[in-house]
């Protein structure tokens, strides 16, 4: 019996849940392996293995290749145990997708959604293309872990709500979670945008322990930050979001009500309406980018402005995290934006905050929500507590 804290930690560490993850996270695939990773007695290994498993957490395939010893059978993360639904919704487009546990996807959808018509409408409509979508997959809805949302906006983790969202009318405070659960009956996970997108690069990259910064640039601008492997969202989930940091020298108002925001001068919807203002008619950051594409001199011009003022905020930032990897990512993430964020990044920042720093465009583009999201999903449902409560519920 453990009899003190730091026995029952070690215990507890030990677990099988713990024994997944190291598998899922490819530290170990044989039980010799996991043997001398953990230490554990060969009973007390056989047995939490038995019962991963039995439970279809783990499956075997094939023998690993043997230094002396026996052959020893493989042991692997069973990614077709369960399914994820995954929803990324932007300003203007949501895209969603059934996957399996490893991301694979069985079938995906993108259309088009105003995030401005409110919760009650814009959820209507989900929860009736998610239904679709599941059957489209041949699956059903008992088929799935959870699902993972993505929103353009705040996020409070803990209770799936946003809070105070600057291009999300009418959301403020709604019970997202709550609402998708009721109506589709499987756990619900929401976060940021920017969030999901950072944990879909970090995931892809496979930079385990490395930190990263993403920044999202579309219609608005945020941020996301992964530290450890796990997304940091701060004392109230308003971690990374920078888009209304105030620019000196401004006095644009921005959505958010306040004047002179990074958003209301660096976002696509700004340069949109700067266009605009010169006689180009242009509505949305998608626009902007088309216009981008055609080499028009003005986009350009205005959106390399926008990537320095953006740049300029990173600069802070950088010095901050000092993160080994930014990614910029988001609509305008591929144009003369990336060229501006550079130039002031690296003209403001300490050379030893960029000394080891790679400045990225994403490596995911306009999935990297949806790969973010079905990541959060597996991190959270299949993570060692929850594993081992689950195994404890069956066997109880
Ligand atoms: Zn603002």
């Amino acid at each position: 019996m453990a009899t003190n804290e730091r026995d029952l930690a070690a215990v507890a560490a030990n677990s099988a849940g713990h024994l997944l993850t190291l598998v899922r996270a490819g530290r170990a695939r044989t039980r010799g392996e996991l043997r001398e990773l953990t230490g554990l007695s060969r009973s007390a290994l056989l047995q939490r293995i038995d019962a991963l498993l039995a439970a279809g957490y783990l499956r075997t395939s094939g023998v690993a290749g043997s230094t002396g010893g026996r052959p020893s059978t493989v042991l692997e993360f069973n990614d077709r145990r369960q399914l994820v639904l995954a929803a990324d919704l932007g300003a203007t487009h949501a895209r969603l997708a059934v996957v399996d546990l490893a991301g694979r996807p069985l079938v995906e959808h993108v259309g088009e959604l105003d995030i401005a018509d409110g919760p009650e409408a814009v959820l209507r409509r989900l929860t009736a293309d998610l239904s679709a979508l599941v059957d489209h997959a041949g699956a059903r809805l008992e088929e799935l872990c959870g699902i993972g949302l993505g929103v353009p906006g705040p996020v409070e983790f803990s209770t799936g709500r946003v809070v105070q969202p600057p291009i999300m009318p009418g959301w403020h405070d709604y019970p997202i979670r709550e609402h998708l659960e009721a109506e589709l009956g499987r756990p619900v996970l929401v976060d940021n945008d920017a969030n999901l997108m950072a944990l879909g690069e970090h995931a892809t990259l496979g930079l385990d322990d490395t930190p990263l910064i993403l920044v999202k640039v579309a219609t608005g601008i945020g941020a996301g930050i992964v530290i450890d492997g796990r997304v940091y969202r701060g004392v109230d989930g308003g971690a990374g979001d920078i888009g209304h940091v105030r620019i000196a020298g401004n006095d644009v108002r921005c959505t958010c009500g306040s004047v002179g925001c990074l958003a209301a001068v660096a976002s696509g919807r700004a340069i949109a309406r700067r266009l605009d203002g010169l006689g180009f008619p242009t509505r949305s950051s998608r626009d902007v980018v088309s216009r981008l594409h055609a080499g028009e001199p003005d986009a350009i011009r205005l959106a390399r402005e926008a990537g320095q003022h953006v740049g300029e905020v990173l600069a802070t930032v950088v010095c901050l995290i000092n993160p080994a990897v930014l990614i910029i990512a988001g609509d305008l993430a591929e144009t003369a934006f990336v060229t501006g964020v550079r130039e002031a990044l690296y003209a403001r920042a300490l050379p030893r905050a960029t000394r080891h720093l790679r400045v990225a465009t994403s490596e995911l583009g306009q999935r990297g929500g949806v790969v973010g999201a079905v990541r959060m999903v597996v991190d959270e449902l299949y993570s060692p507590a929850e594993v081992d409560r689950r195994l404890a519920s069956v066997s109880g």
